[in-house]
């Protein structure tokens, strides 16, 4: 029996959006994908990007459990496919008051007897080391999009999705579209393409939030230190991201709660920057010299990720937070797959 290509619309041009497409490319269907970045920005080229546990270890959350399933699955899937744009580094979380971090680092180590943060840091006793991936999201766009070629592009807003028969209809500025399938992938915007189709999804969103956030960034060729490899050094909550690979050096990141605004909040920036600066001992360039970056991020109720059937051939990844590069993953394979983790 030959098998049933199908008609599917993807809404977002993100990570969720990228992983989707390629689960479901391989399996023959008709895919078309929809954004509109001048109306809605994608948060995931605005993003610092990294992969890392961060002590996060299975039995002891639900989430914890989730982001242990979803870390594994991108290993996975990183040696499988060898996506491009993916590059291994440390983070070396960097803390002072071991008591407030010992869920999370039950066992942690003194500065003062590791040579490397000897020599480049200061101020904080203990730190803990993780390995972490650095993702360059353009290298890894571009890789999904070289491995699904018939992928039809579409920069429209989306304005009402409805269910209609056994078909879904969109309706954008220039006319009416139906689809077999949508998967919709809209980060912070979920909620107004969603609302009104489950009461279960709507309650979800309803308790979501948008979480507005900027980072510093510059070339590494006006940073006078260099070092081997990719590093981010956390000082407790704002990190030195030196990404060797992408050349690129930043300094992070905001986080303005239920905010969707792009301006730019300088007095947080100059704190953030002045933290950072204050725990290196080598030289950073100029504030001056950096751009700011800005992203808008959609925490999900409860800190939890959402991907589920929403309605009859209605699916959706939202409320990825500030693990979108963990959980992206294995939301598109369990969405196709059919186990419908929620
Ligand atoms: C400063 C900062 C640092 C971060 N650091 C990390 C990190 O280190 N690791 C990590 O994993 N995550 C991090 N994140 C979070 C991560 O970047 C986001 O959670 C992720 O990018 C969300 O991906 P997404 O595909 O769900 O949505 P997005 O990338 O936001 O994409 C949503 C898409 O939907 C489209 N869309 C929305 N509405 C419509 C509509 N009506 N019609 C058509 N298209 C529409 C948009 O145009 C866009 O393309 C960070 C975020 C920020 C801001």
């Amino acid at each position: 029996m030959q098998k049933q290509t199908k008609n599917i619309l993807i809404i977002g041009d993100g990570i969720a959006a990228w992983c989707l497409m390629f689960e479901l490319n391989r399996l023959g269907h008709k895919i078309t994908q929809i954004s509109h970045d001048e109306s809605s920005p994608a948060c995931s080229p605005r993003s610092t990007s990294i992969n890392c546990l961060r002590g996060t270890t299975r039995g002891k959350s639900p989430l914890g459990d989730l982001i242990c399933e979803s870390y594994e699955y991108f290993e996975k899937f990183n040696l499988d496919f060898s996506p491009a744009g993916i590059y291994k580094g440390m983070e070396y979380q960097l803390f002072d008051n071991p008591e407030k971090w010992l869920r999370r680092y039950p066992e942690y180590f003194k500065v003062q007897d590791n040579d490397f943060l000897i020599e480049h840091t200061q101020k904080l006793a203990h730190y803990f080391p993780n390995h972490a991936y650095f993702i360059d999201p353009v290298e890894l766009k571009n890789w999904f999009l070289d491995q699904c070629p018939c992928v039809s592009i579409m920069n429209e807003r989306v304005i009402e999705l409805k269910p209609v028969d056994s078909k879904t209809i969109i309706s954008t500025s220039s006319g009416e579209y139906s689809f077999d399938q949508i998967y919709v992938c809209a980060g912070k915007d979920s909620l107004t393409l969603l609302e009104g189709l489950n009461s279960k999804v709507d309650y979800y969103l309803q308790h979501s939030k948008p979480v507005a956030g900027s980072y510093f960034e510059i070339s590494l060729d006006e940073v006078e230190h260099e070092f081997e490899n990719n590093l981010n050094l956390y000082f407790d909550k704002y990190s030195f991201i030196y990404r060797k690979d992408q050349n690129i050096l930043q300094i992070g990141s905001s986080s303005t709660n239920k905010s969707d605004s792009y301006e730019i909040d300088e007095n947080a920036m100059s704190i953030i920057y002045e933290h950072v600066k204050s725990h290196l001992k080598i030289d950073l360039p100029a504030r001056e010299k950096f751009k700011i970056i800005t992203g808008v991020r959609h925490k999900g109720f409860k800190r939890r990720p959402y991907w589920g059937e929403v309605a009859p051939n209605i699916f959706a990844v939202c409320g990825l937070y500030k693990n979108a590069y963990t959980f992206a993953f294995l939301a598109a394979n369990n969405l196709v797959a059919k186990k419908l983790v929620t």
